[in-house]
């Protein structure tokens, strides 16, 4: 006998009928021999509802009785799924998160999950009872038991939640879609069911996939080993398999991850090469890239900034055994990239021998800001220098001196308290997994560059805490190998994207500093869209960058940023070509499938 969590989202209970097609789901499991826990959301868009109402009355309320408020949407299904079952003659009974014991951070709005308690569903199960669970709610640890939610779409962190503290057999996700889907379908008709991936890809794709499964559940699922798919209530296909590492036994006090950063990773093992001044154009990306992917070298990080006039910095880091190589390949390519046909210069390559790659990771850093801030202070504080940065969804990367790494280890470790010993990065070991299993488009970021910043610690944690202090989450940092323009001073350039609408907020934030570094003004471009391919099978297999570059050469797409993370490499392309960028960097990984795939709007 299997024990089983199913998860029913909005829609999947959003009419009586659908309920009852949910209850009669629910009894078939039951009948094939399983203990079935069920975890509901609201009725079909109650919540939003919920949200209207109390608008009406102020435009910020409080937001104690706001979880007062929304918290009332799930009990709603959890009883109507409870008398429906008991009508098909099945037991079952309704518990809210604070009848469960789902306790939380008193952080109201979006409370994290500390301790799941499990005896009282165990003794209904063991009565034969379905036990159905009010999703997106628990209970502050607090006397004053206050009731609390954990942020839009939380029914699935619930959920996973109750699979990991129940250590269930699996954690069924159902929604109104397939499954997990290898892009937007509605932009790339041809998009298709990913059958499986592996919760860091998941991550990786949070804007791909964050409305189908919410990334705090990926990571719960990820920390506890928890086998979770995600398939349609419609229908009964088998879904997308979500594999988490094999079951781990965490202590389960303090579920849920109160902290943004969960690992701190590390690669000595690397040599940093920068071509600096190739020019700003379509194709340039793609040919040094398919250069170096010929002699079957796999690049790593690869981070390209933009430069004043129409010259770009592109660096990459390679394993040392590869650098040589690299090398040789980058300076017979560099006499050919002009950037001023008229002028004699060409682009001109560095390298950078004695570096080391420093990583925080963490699904809480999604949608948090102040997380790459901390990482620069801290490394500005123990007097590390940053070469490059490169950042994705749940990774930041930074490029040091090789000689400071165990310093940087010991100061990241400290300052996010990450306790498990540092893990090295990466090995090819998922090799046999496809290179690349989804792409993602982001349309609503802005892109902001700061140019000419002096080359000494602490100035990218300068930038990103005056960020944070206002309340700006970054979402790609980039910061580039120096230009030589002003050639007494060393500089960098720091390269991020935001949201759009925060753009007029985070130029007056930072405006103070620059007039003090002496930086030129910083170049805002909102007419930008970043596009993501994203597989663990990426790691260790040469050629996927490449690849990707060319299919946007092809079309003639100029890539206007690039920054990776070992399984996700990022392009900035000017927004018009958005929609054809991701088409072809689709059909470049032959992602595309024979059915048509419709997802409701
Ligand atoms: N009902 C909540 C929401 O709409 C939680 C959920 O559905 O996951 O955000
Ligand atoms: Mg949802």
């Amino acid at each position: 006998m299997a024990l089983i969590v199913q998860k029913y989202g909005g829609t999947s209970v959003g009419s009586i009928e659908r309920i009852k097609k949910v209850a009669e789901r629910v009894q078939k499991t039951v009948n094939q021999g399983n203990q079935v826990v069920v975890v509901v959301s609201a009725m079909g868009k109650t919540t939003d509802g919920l949200v209207n109402l109390a608008k009406e009355l102020s435009d910020n309320p409080c937001r104690r009785e706001m979880d007062m408020l929304l918290s009332t949407g799930e009990q709603v299904s959890i009883a109507l799924l409870s008398i429906a079952l008991q009508a098909l003659g099945q037991d079952a009974v309704s518990l809210t998160g604070a009848q469960v014991g789902i306790v939380t951070e008193a952080e109201h709005s979006r409370a994290r999950i500390l301790e799941i308690k499990i005896e009282r569903m165990q003794r209904h199960l063991a009565e034969g009872k379905v036990v159905v669970v009010a999703g997106f709610q628990g209970i502050s640890q607090s006397e004053e038991l206050e009731i609390t939610t954990l942020g839009r779409g939380g029914s699935d962190t619930s959920a996973v939640a109750l699979a990991a503290a129940l250590k269930a057999d699996l954690c069924e996700i159902y929604t109104d879609v397939p499954g997990i889907l290898t892009t937007d379908p509605r932009i790339v008709p041809e998009a298709q069911l990913i059958r499986e991936i592996t919760c860091d890809e998941m991550l990786e794709l949070a804007s791909l996939g964050a409305k189908v499964l919410h990334p705090r559940a990926v990571e719960i699922a990820r920390n506890y080993g928890v086998s979770m798919v995600v398939r349609s209530s419609w229908s009964e296909d088998p879904g997308t398999k979500v594999i988490s590492p094999s079951p781990q036994f965490q202590s389960l006090e303090g579920l849920e991850l109160t902290r943004s950063v969960d690992a701190v990773e590390f690669d000595a093992n690397q040599v940093q090469i920068a071509l600096l001044q190739v020019p700003d154009r379509p194709g340039i990306a793609a040919r040094l890239f398919s250069a170096i992917a010929e002699q079957c070298l796999d690049v790593d990080l690869i981070i390209q900034s933009l430069h004043e006039g129409n010259s770009n910095d592109i660096a990459f880091t390679v394993t040392r055994e590869m650098s040589n190589k690299a090398e040789a390949i980058a300076e017979a390519i560099a006499p050919a990239l002009r950037s001023d046909p008229q002028r004699r210069e060409e682009a001109e390559v560095v390298v950078a021998k004695e570096i080391a790659k420093v990583t925080i990771t963490g699904a809480g850093m999604i949608g948090r800001s102040g997380v790459a801030a901390k990482m620069c202070q801290t490394l500005a504080d123990a007097g590390i220098n940053i070469k490059l940065i490169s950042t994705s969804e749940v990774k930041i990367s930074c490029v040091i001196a090789a000689a400071e790494l165990n310093r940087a280890i010991a100061a990241l470790c400290n300052a996010f308290e990450v306790h498990s010993s540092p893990v090295r990065s990466w090995t090819s070991e998922a090799q046999k997994v496809p290179a690349v299993r989804g792409v993602a488009l982001d349309l609503k970021q802005a892109r902001l560059a700061i140019r000419h910043v002096p080359d000494r610690p602490g100035m990218a944690a300068a930038i990103f805490n005056l960020l944070a202090q206002h309340k700006i989450s970054v979402y790609t940092i980039i910061q580039s190998q120096h230009s030589r323009y002003k050639e007494a001073k060393h500089t960098r350039d720091v390269v991020f994207t935001i949201a759009e609408e925060e753009v007029e907020t985070a130029c007056t934030a930072l405006a103070n500093l620059l007039e003090e570094l002496d930086c030129p003004p910083i170049l805002v471009d909102k007419e930008i869209a970043k596009i993501s391919i994203v597989g663990a099978g990426m790691i260790g297999q040469a050629g996927v960058a490449a690849k990707f570059f060319a299919a946007l050469a092809q079309e003639k797409i100029n890539i206007e940023m690039i920054a990776t993370s070992e399984i996700k490499i990022s392009c900035v392309v000017p927004k018009q070509d958005a929609e054809k960028a991701l088409q072809v960097a689709h059909t470049a990984f032959n992602l595309a499938g024979q059915s048509t795939i419709t997802v409701p709007t």
